[in-house]
C-alpha cells in the first residue's frame, strides 16, 4: 500500500510538496519519537513536524486531553467565542511565560498557523505607531503569507513568490559566517553596532520602523543562536528609539531551547511575543502576545475563523502544563548539550563537520567541503549535496531528520523534548555512521 499512496499522492498533489520530497514514508502509526510506516518500517523522528511534536507523537497527556474534550460534548468550532477550553489554555499559556512578560500580557488568538501569527504582530505594531516599516535579520524564517514573507530573509524560499512589506534587512549575528567576516562574539558585536549607527543615520534610508522582528534562535536559517548580549542590545537599541520589539518564538517555544521560552536565556522582555508549533500540542494554533499597552485594535482588526479550535485549546493545554511539570524544557537543556557535544568531538575525525551549534533540543550541523578554500572568518564552502547524501543515509538507517540553512546544508536535529537517553544514543549513532558515509 505504501507504494500505492505514494503513487497516488505524487500524481495528484501539487509540486510544491516539500517533506514528501525527501521522506517516501506513508506514516501509519506514531508514538513518542518512534514512526511507523505502511512498509512496515520504524523510524526515530528528529524532525518531529518541524518542531512540533515538544512531547513526541501521540503523548498519552495529549490523547487524555483530546478524548475527554470529546466526550465531554464541547462543541468543536466555535470561532472566537468564550470556552472553557480557551480558559484553560489561557491560563496554562500564561502560567508559562516570564513574569515579567505575563504581568502586562494580552493574548490574540489567529488563523491558526505560525504565519498569521506574525502578521497579526506587524498589523499590532504597525497600529500601535502609525509606522508602516519593519527591520527583519539575514537568513530569517517567518512564514509564507505576504507580510511574514517579506520579513523572511531566504531569498531561495522568497523568490519565485509574491511579498510586501517594506522591511530593512540587519545582519544576524551568525558566527560560523560572519557577515563582518570576523565570527564569534565580535561579530556579534559588530552586527549590533551596525544596527545601531543605521537607524540613527539620517542618510541610512530607514525611516522610523513599526518594529524589529526577530528569532532568539534561527530555525529554518540553520539553527543559529543569537548570542544574549546581542539579544540585549537589540532590547536595548530598540526601547531606546521606541521600536516594538517582536520575537517569533513559534519554533523555540515551548521548552525546545532549554527554557519554557527562549527570551529567558538572555532575560529580555520583548514587547510582542509570537508563538505557534508546540503550543497546540499537534493541533493547529496560533497566538501573538504582547503589552496591554499595544491593545488599541478595533474588533474585527485582526479576524480569522479558525481561531477557537477547542481540541487545539484542549491538547495545548495539556503539553504546556506536561512541558512545565515534567520539567522537560531543563531536561532539553541536559540531553541538547550533551549531544551538541558529542556531536562537537567528531569534528577532528570528520572535517566535513564545519559547525555543531544550537541550543537545547534545536541542533544544527553544519556539512562543509573541508577541500575547498575557507572564507575570512576560516569557514569552508556549505556542501548541500554532501547534506542531501547525509539526510539519505539517516533515512536508510531508520533516522528522519531535515536539512535547512542558506545552503540547505546543516542538518537539523529537533527531536521530542521526551527523547530518552538511550534514543538520543541512537540518533547520533545513526547521525555518525551516515556522516562518515557520505564523506567516504
Ligand atoms: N516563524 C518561525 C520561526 C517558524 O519556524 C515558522 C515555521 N517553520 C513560522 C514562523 C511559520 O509557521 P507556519 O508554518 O505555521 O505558518
Amino acid at each position: 500500500t505504501r507504494d500505492a499512496v505514494l503513487h497516488r499522492q505524487n500524481a495528484r498533489e501539487s509540486a510544491a510538496r516539500t517533506y514528501a520530497r525527501s521522506f517516501p514514508i506513508v506514516p501509519v502509526r506514531a508514538d513518542g519519537m518512534t514512526v511507523e510506516g505502511a512498509d512496515g518500517r520504524r523510524y526515530l523522528d528528529c524532525l518531529s513536524g518541524a518542531g512540533t511534536l515538544a512531547l513526541g507523537h501521540n503523548h498519552p497527556v495529549v490523547l487524555d486531553a483530546v478524548r475527554r474534550t470529546l466526550d465531554s460534548g464541547a462543541p468543536l468550532h466555535v470561532l472566537d467565542l468564550a470556552t472553557r477550553e480557551k480558559d484553560d489554555f489561557t491560563d496554562a499559556l500564561f502560567a508559562s511565560l516570564p513574569p515579567a512578560f505575563a504581568d502586562h500580557a494580552k493574548v490574540h488568538f489567529c488563523g491558526p498557523a505560525g504565519t498569521d501569527a506574525v502578521e497579526a504582530a506587524l498589523k499590532l505594531t504597525q497600529t500601535a505607531t502609525g509606522r508602516r516599516g519593519v527591520l527583519a535579520f539575514t537568513g530569517a524564517y517567518h512564514g509564507m503569507t505576504a507580510g511574514a514573507l517579506a520579513a523572511t530573509g531566504s531569498v531561495a524560499v522568497k523568490q519565485p513568490l509574491p511579498s510586501a512589506g517594506e522591511v530593512t534587512r540587519l545582519p544576524y549575528p551568525y558566527a560560523y559566517r560572519c557577515p563582518f567576516g570576523v565570527g564569534g562574539d565580535r561579530g556579534a558585536e559588530l552586527s549590533a553596532a551596525y544596527v545601531e549607527r543605521l537607524l540613527d543615520d539620517p542618510s541610512g534610508g530607514v525611516l522610523p520602523p513599526a518594529a524589529m522582528i526577530l528569532e532568539a534562535v534561527q530555525g529554518e536559517g540553520g539553527v543559529i543562536p543569537a548570542p544574549d548580549a546581542w539579544l540585549r542590545a537589540m532590547r536595548r537599541i530598540t526601547a531606546e528609539r521606541g521600536i516594538p520589539l517582536i520575537v517569533d518564538e513559534v519554533q523555540t517555544g515551548a521548552g525546545r531551547t532549554g527554557t519554557m521560552w527562549a527570551v529567558e536565556h538572555s532575560g529580555i522582555v520583548p514587547d510582542v511575543i509570537v508563538a505557534s508549533k508546540a503550543i497546540g500540542g499537534s493541533l493547529p494554533l496560533a497566538v501573538v502576545l504582547y503589552h496591554e499597552d499595544y491593545d488599541g485594535w478595533r474588533p474585527g482588526a485582526h479576524t480569522g475563523t479558525f481561531r477557537g479550535n477547542t481540541l487545539a485549546m484542549a491538547a495545548g493545554a495539556a503539553t504546556l502544563r506536561h512541558v512545565a511539570d515534567a520539567g522537560l524544557a531543563a531536561r532539553a537543556a541536559l540531553v541538547g548539550a550533551r549531544m551538541t557535544a558529542r556531536l562537537d568531538a567528531l569534528r577532528g575525525a570528520l572535517p566535513v563537520i564545519g559547525d555543531v551549534r544550537g541550543r537545547g533540543l534545536m541542533i544544527g550541523v553544519e556539512l562543509v567541503d573541508p577541500a575547498a578554500a575557507p572564507d575570512a572568518g576560516g569557514a569552508h564552502p556549505a556542501d548541500p549535496a554532501l547534506a542531501a547524501r547525509v539526510r539519505e543515509g539517516c533515512l536508510a538507517r531508520g533516522l528522519i531528520v531535515e536539512l535547512g540553512g542558506r545552503h540547505d546544508a546543516v542538518l537539523r536535529l529537533l527531536p521530542p523534548l521526551t527523547i530518552t537517553d538511550e534514543q538520543a544514543e541512537t540518533v547520533l549513532d545513526r547521525v555518525t555512521d551516515a556522516i562518515a558515509e557520505a564523506a567516504a
